[in-house]
């Protein structure tokens, strides 16, 4: 079984501590969505992000503000209806795995 098969999300959630300086983004037809779907607070809690586009807030940390729930502090609150740029980071993918090993991920969780 590869690495990629075995990767869980919801219990890493590493891609989702780099966000300082605005470096997760949202592209604007995301915040149109948001709103259409009745999630304005997504659409709200947003930064000025890379490119003059806006990206998710982030804590002082750099971790995204939607990262953590009850059951996890590496669960998406919002995983069903995350934005754009989050739901096309591959996982497994080369970046993927370097923010795994920059963030002491192990390959079980
Ligand atoms: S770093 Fe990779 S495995 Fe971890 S949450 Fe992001 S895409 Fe998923
Ligand atoms: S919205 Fe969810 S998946 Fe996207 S960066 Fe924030 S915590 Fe991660």
């Amino acid at each position: 079984m590869s690495e990629t098969e075995t990767l869980d999300c919801l219990a890493c959630g590493a891609c989702c501590r780099t966000g300082h300086d605005g470096r997760i983004l949202i592209p604007p037809e995301d915040l149109v969505y948001w709103r259409r779907i009745g999630r304005p607070d997504i659409a709200e809690r947003i930064q000025p992000g890379h490119f003059g586009l806006d990206a998710f807030a982030t804590r002082p940390d750099g971790s995204c503000v939607w990262l953590g729930t009850e059951a996890s502090p590496n669960a998406c609150q919002i995983y069903e209806t995350r934005g754009t740029t989050c739901r096309e980071f591959e996982a497994g993918s080369p970046q993927c795995l370097e923010f795994r090993r920059d963030f002491g991920v192990q390959r079980s969780r």
